[in-house]
C-alpha cells in the first residue's frame, strides 16, 4: 500500500456542531498527531488562517487543511452536465468538498477557489435519511448516484470508513446504484464490505495514458496501483467502471492509450465491467490561469483548443473526435458488449463515433434510462 502521509491534513478544524459526530471521531482517531482547532460560525477556515497573498497560493495551502463540518441543505443533486451536450442522468451527493490529490486539470481549482479548505461533512446520517425518503417515494425510478463530483470518493476512506456505511445503505434499495469514483487505491474497507454488497455498487477508476498520470496527476495512485485495486474489488464481487478522463492529445498518445486499455482488460474480467466513459480535455478559461500558476511545467493549458458552446476550452473537433473514436474502437475491439459512453459530448459526436444517440444502444440502458427497474442487478 502506498504511503499517504504526504497528503494527510496537518491541521484539522472542527466545527463545534460536528464534535460528537461519528465521522469526526473516526477522523481524529485516525490522525492523532494532527493539530486540531475547534471553531464555530466559520465558513472556510483557510481564508482566515492562511496568510498567502494570491488565490492560487491559498488553494495550495488549503490542500493540507481539513475542515470537519456539517452539510446544510439538500444533498442530492443532478449532475450539472454541460449545456448543449448529451447528459448521462447521474445524480450526485457530496460527502465532502475538495481533494488532497492534485491533478493539473482539476476543475475544483476554479470551482472552489473561494472555498479552498478541504471539507468532510460529518452529518452523513442526514444524507442517508434524505436518500431513503427519495428512493422509497419513487420505486420505479432508477437513481444512479455518484459521490466523486466535488471530492475523490475514496481518498479519505482510510480515515472515515464511510464506504462501508454507503454500501450498507445502498444494499437496501433495488432502484439505486452507487458509483464510487477515485484515483486512489485504498480499497481495504470496500473489500471488508464485500458480503453486504447487493450488486448495486460500482467502484470506478479514472484512468489515463501513463504520461498524463505521471506528469499531471500529482499525489494520485499510479495506473498500476489503481488497476491492482480494481482487480481486487472485482475479485471480491463488485462491478468496476473506468473513466478515460481527460483524454489528452500529445506525441505518442495512440500507443500509450492502447497500453492503458490493454492493462484495463488484463486486470478486470469483462463480465465485471459496468461501464467505461470517454471524455476529452475541457476546462473553463479561468482554470487556465490557475493551471499556469500552479503547474508552470504542464503542457495541458496549451495546444489547439477553442472555446466551445458550453464556454469551455476544448480541442478542435477533428482532434476531439479522433481521440474519442480511437479509444472507443479499441475498447469495442476487446469486447463489443461493454457499455461505453461519452461524458459531456455533443449529439454530433454520438452520431459520428457511436452511430447514433445513446438510447439506441441497449447496453447503455442502465446509464441513460431514468425509469427502469434493475432486476438484473439484485436477482
Ligand atoms: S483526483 Fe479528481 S478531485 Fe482530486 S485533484 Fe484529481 S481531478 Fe481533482
Amino acid at each position: 500500500m502506498r504511503s499517504k502521509n504526504s497528503i494527510y491534513p496537518r491541521l484539522i478544524f472542527v466545527d463545534e456542531a460536528s464534535i460528537k459526530d461519528e465521522i469526526t471521531q473516526r477522523v481524529l482517531g485516525a490522525l492523532p498527531d494532527a493539530e486540531v482547532r475547534y471553531v464555530s460560525d466559520v465558513k472556510d477556515p483557510i481564508l482566515t488562517y492562511s496568510d498567502a497573498a494570491s488565490e492560487h497560493e491559498k488553494f495550495t495551502d488549503g490542500k493540507r487543511v481539513l475542515f470537519l463540518t456539517r452539510h446544510k441543505g439538500s444533498w442530492l443533486k443532478s449532475c450539472p452536465g454541460t449545456s448543449s451536450h448529451v447528459c448521462c442522468n447521474l445524480f450526485i451527493v457530496n460527502p465532502g468538498e475538495g481533494c488532497p490529490l492534485d491533478c493539473t486539470y482539476c476543475y475544483l481549482q476554479s470551482y472552489l477557489k473561494k472555498n479552498p479548505t478541504l471539507k468532510l461533512y460529518t452529518n452523513t446520517s442526514d444524507l442517508f435519511k434524505e436518500l431513503e425518503e427519495l428512493f422509497i417515494a419513487s420505486p420505479n425510478r432508477l437513481f444512479r448516484v455518484g459521490t466523486g463530483e466535488l471530492i475523490d470518493s475514496l481518498v479519505w476512506d482510510d480515515l472515515t470508513a464511510s464506504s462501508i456505511d454507503f454500501i450498507s445503505f445502498f444494499s437496501k434499495f433495488k432502484n439505486a446504484v452507487l458509483e464510487f469514483k477515485t484515483k486512489d487505491n485504498g480499497v481495504s474497507n470496500i473489500l471488508k464490505a464485500k458480503d453486504i454488497n447487493a450488486g448495486n455498487i460500482v467502484v470506478s477508476w479514472s484512468v489515463n495514458a501513463k504520461t498524463v498520470t505521471t506528469l499531471d496527476e500529482k499525489n494520485t495512485a499510479s495506473l498500476d496501483e489503481r488497476l491492482e485495486a480494481a482487480r481486487d474489488v472485482a475479485e471480491a464481487g463488485y462491478r468496476v467502471g473506468f473513466h478515460f478522463d481527460p483524454v489528452v492529445h500529445f506525441n505518442g498518445w495512440e500507443s500509450e492509450y492502447t497500453e492503458t486499455i490493454n492493462k484495463v482488460f488484463k486486470s478486470v474480467p469483462k463480465e465485471k465491467l459496468a461501464w467505461v466513459s470517454i471524455s476529452t480535455l475541457r476546462y473553463k478559461p479561468e482554470l487556465q490561469t490557475m493551471m499556469k500558476h500552479r503547474f508552470p511545467e504542464s503542457k495541458l493549458p496549451f495546444g489547439e483548443q477553442l472555446l466551445s458552446e458550453d464556454s469551455k476550452l476544448r480541442y478542435i473537433q477533428p482532434i476531439r473526435f479522433k481521440l474519442t473514436r480511437f479509444i472507443w474502437d479499441k475498447i469495442k475491439e476487446k469486447d463489443a458488449d461493454v457499455p461505453v459512453y461519452m461524458c459531456m459530448e455533443t449529439s454530433a459526436a454520438w452520431r459520428e463515433i457511436a452511430g447514433g444517440a445513446p438510447a439506441a444502444g441497449s447496453e447503455l440502458r442502465e446509464i441513460f434510462s431514468r425509469n427502469v427497474k434493475l432486476p438484473v442487478l439484485m436477482g
